[in-house]
């Protein structure tokens, strides 16, 4: 990310004014591939009259004009199955007129469509940080039979090539590494095989969630965490950029240890996630919603008896506990100083 100043300026104006500053959007349960870490893509195989729900272009906008955010991830399913993604950009950056970065993960099964949206965001919208992950789960045969895909590391290879080649001040484009029991030892061959380093590399860990369907103690071993320290060995530390990756990554070699991470989590407050039909949760793990945004305002969600319980529970640490990048960066970044102990104590 290469305009750290406009987001930290950003971040930190939100939470002066104690203002949520980052949504997590899932814009679409529509998936292409056949993970075996995630059962997202099983939604609408079972169930495919639940595509026709998915939020409509005018109430993204309706939604999203409630909130002032600096951060906005737009995740799937796959998004860039969802055509008018673009559109979707557009109408979220007028109405957020501090918004600084875009996140976009891909299992990168689209190189041409993806790259052609990824310019035209670029072309067509002012946001200074914009940055898509594509996701390498190993070596080609293991990548295609972990993502249940014969050809799908091609694509994502010519995909990650393609967006490379775009990169500038606002551009960056990321591989994201999921380490689970099933890729382990596979962490260097994977970025090897991309023609990538460690710096261009984001690691992060299978989890089990209500968004994924899944169950941790079914997605780990010793490995899972051997591999995070692999990657930690391995990391360049010296850009100060990086300084909130190395903690994340720092923090989750210990949580896959077995240490909870001594952090007091701030979804529900200052990040929240919304399903492709307008529910708003704390994040992308827990399974309790405040509420729809289609059939309520953000105020009156946030207000309520359901939300104060929510919120204790978090505070509380009664939630499910988890340690994913789409939820521990806010969590970091107000929790910095006992962040860097937590990550540089043994
Ligand atoms: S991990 Fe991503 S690509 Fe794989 S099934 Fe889930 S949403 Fe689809
Ligand atoms: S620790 Fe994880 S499960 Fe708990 S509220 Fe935070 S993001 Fe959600």
């Amino acid at each position: 990310m290469k305009n750290l100043h406009s987001l930290v300026y950003s971040v930190a104006r939100a939470m002066y004014r104690q203002d949520p500053y980052k949504v997590t959007y899932a814009v679409t349960y529509q998936c292409n591939a056949r993970c075996k870490i995630c059962n997202i893509w099983k939604k609408y195989v079972q169930v495919p009259q639940k595509k026709a729900e998915e939020l409509t272009l005018p109430e993204i906008g309706a939604i999203f004009s409630q909130f002032d955010l600096s951060w906005v991830s737009l995740t799937g399913g796959e998004p860039f199955l969802r055509d008018d993604l673009v559109d979707i950009v557009s109408a979220i950056e007028e109405c957020s007129p501090h918004l600084s970065l875009l996140t976009i993960p891909t299992n990168g099964s689209l190189p041409e469509t993806a790259r052609r949206a990824t310019e035209s965001i670029l072309e067509e919208t002012r946001i200074q940080n914009v940055v898509v992950t594509v996701s390498v789960d190993g070596d080609e045969l293991l990548h295609d039979e972990l993502r249940g895909v014969p050809g799908l590391w091609k694509k994502a290879r010519t995909l990650y090539h393609m967006l490379s080649s775009m990169e500038n001040d606002r551009f960056s484009v990321l591989l994201e590494f999921t380490v689970s029991k099933h890729n382990a030892g596979y962490l260097d061959r994977a970025i090897r095989s991309f023609g990538a380093d460690y710096s261009q590399v984001v690691i992060t860990a299978a989890h089990s969630s209500y968004f994924y369907r899944t169950e941790l103690h079914h997605l780990h071993n010793s490995s899972s965490a051997q591999q995070v320290s692999q990657f930690n060995a391995s990391c360049p530390r010296y850009d100060p950029r990086s300084i909130l990756s190395f903690l994340y990554t720092r923090l989750l070699e210990k949580y896959l240890k077995g240490t909870p991470v001594p952090l007091h989590c701030v979804s529900g407050r200052s990040s929240f996630f919304l399903d492709p039909y307008g529910v708003l949760y704390p994040c992308i793990t827990m399974e309790t919603p405040f509420g729809s945004l289609r059939e309520d305002s953000l105020h009156n969600l946030l207000k309520g008896e359901r939300a104060s319980a929510i919120i204790h529970r978090i505070r509380d640490h009664k939630c499910p506990g988890c340690w994913t990048p789409c939820e521990a960066y806010q969590t970091i970044v107000e929790n910095l100083p006992r962040a860097v102990i937590a990550a540089c104590t043994r």
